[in-house]
């Protein structure tokens, strides 16, 4: 039998999180223990409680920016011994054989398994996996990462999704010195893409819809702020950059951002709101654009994102939260009163 973990779950869709006892598997030979630190609160975790994407499997315990230091080790494992630091994120396992896995973006496999809310076989059974808001958790070795004990460990959490989610676009489409690059929405995962964009020498822009957020935008390394809010921004600002990064969790006009394209620009879209967007074709074909899609990154770019976050000194701005306040801080981060990403301290739990 495996072994009794607490955690903070939802029995159902849509309720409130409490504490809640489960269990997690053996250590198998090819597996890694991790008492968990810290687990960063991801926009994502609140779409699945809600069922936004209507793919939640409950009970569910949320949480996918994991860190922690590794307890126990399996008989196989070769790259983690006891003591280190080691994060896990989105992934946690996938075929391994299919073309996405052998181009090391397991992320796009079609048996790719999440964290959290994915089936998952476990002694022969199927069993629902469960995320980082609990005290300790058991994954594959070939999944998890390793982190550098010089990152302050608080701040680094919201790299295993933020900073994936946001670096692996970025370096997908060539963002360089010289590039006119916009940032849309400044929560967990825009402020991370900022940080990016800026260490890899683009000349960057917030679009924001919170004048609040342009002090704090700057200070994160932004050259330009634009609130979407105001009379003749898009008009203005038309035909201006050559790749956008949508963060925005809502519906938003996805016309109106395209238009802020110069041709051949790419608008990339990695939040994930719960109705479609309705693309105008005029607005592609008219100067020839591109509106494009990314989920997180593989766990090789994972790893690079992680060594280049320690050698540029990259992590979160986050707010220390505990357990308990989980409830609170979601609808805090709703009202987009987040500078720039909670992060729950396991040790209040
Ligand atoms: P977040 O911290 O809540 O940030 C979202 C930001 O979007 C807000 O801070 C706000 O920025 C802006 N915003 C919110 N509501 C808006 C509205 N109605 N109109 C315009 N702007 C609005 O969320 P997050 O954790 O960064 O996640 C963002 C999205 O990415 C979520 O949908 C999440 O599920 C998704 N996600 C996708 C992936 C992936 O692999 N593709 C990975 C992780 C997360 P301003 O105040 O600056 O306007
Ligand atoms: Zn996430």
């Amino acid at each position: 039998m495996g072994t009794k973990v607490k955690g903070y779950a939802v029995m159902k869709e849509k309720e409130n999180l409490k504490e809640w006892t489960f269990e997690r598997r053996t250590l198998r030979e090819d597996d890694v223990q991790i008492d968990i630190l810290y687990c960063g609160v991801c926009h994502s975790d609140y779409h699945q409680i809600n069922n936004d994407w209507g793919i939640g499997l409950y009970p569910m315990v949320p949480g996918h920016e994991i860190i922690g230091k590794v307890s126990a080790v399996g008989s196989k494992v070769k790259k983690f011994k006891v003591g280190d630091i080691a994060g896990v994120g989105v992934l946690v396992d996938s075929c391994g054989h299919c073309e996405d896995c052998k181009d090391h973006l397991e992320q796009y496999c079609p048996e790719m398994v999440m964290s959290y809310g994915s089936y998952y076989d476990e002694y022969g059974v199927k069993t629902i996996t469960q995320g980082g808001y609990s005290k300790l958790i058991v994954t594959k070795e070939d999944y998890v990462l390793s982190v550098s004990d010089k990152l302050d460990l608080k701040r680094a959490a919201p790299l295993l999704c933020a900073g994936i989610t946001t670096y692996s676009p970025l370096k997908h489409w060539g963002v360089k010195k010289g590039m006119k690059v916009a940032v849309v929405g400044l929560g967990g995962l825009g402020h991370m893409g900022v940080k990016f964009a800026v260490a890899m020498g683009a000349d960057v822009t917030v679009l924001s819809t919170s004048t609040s957020k342009e002090k704090d935008a700057k200070e994160l390394g932004a050259h330009h702020f634009i609130c979407t809010k105001d009379e003749g921004a898009f008009e203005k600002h038309a035909k201006t950059f050559d790749f956008i990064l949508n963060t925005v969790s809502a519906p938003l006009d996805i016309n109106a951002y395209l238009g802020l394209l110069k041709r051949d620009g790419t608008l990339c879209n990695v939040g994930v709101p719960s109705t479609p967007y309705a693309v105008q074709a005029f607005g592609i074909i008219m100067p020839r654009r591109n509106f494009s899609g990314s989920m997180i990154g593989g766990i090789k770019e994972t790893q690079e994102m992680l060594d280049f976050a320690a050698k540029h000194n990259v992590v979160a701005d986050v707010e220390v939260i505990k357990m308990a306040d989980i409830n609170e801080a979601f609808k805090r981060m709703l009202a987009s009163d987040v500078r720039y990403r909670f992060v729950i301290d396991m040790a209040s739990l």
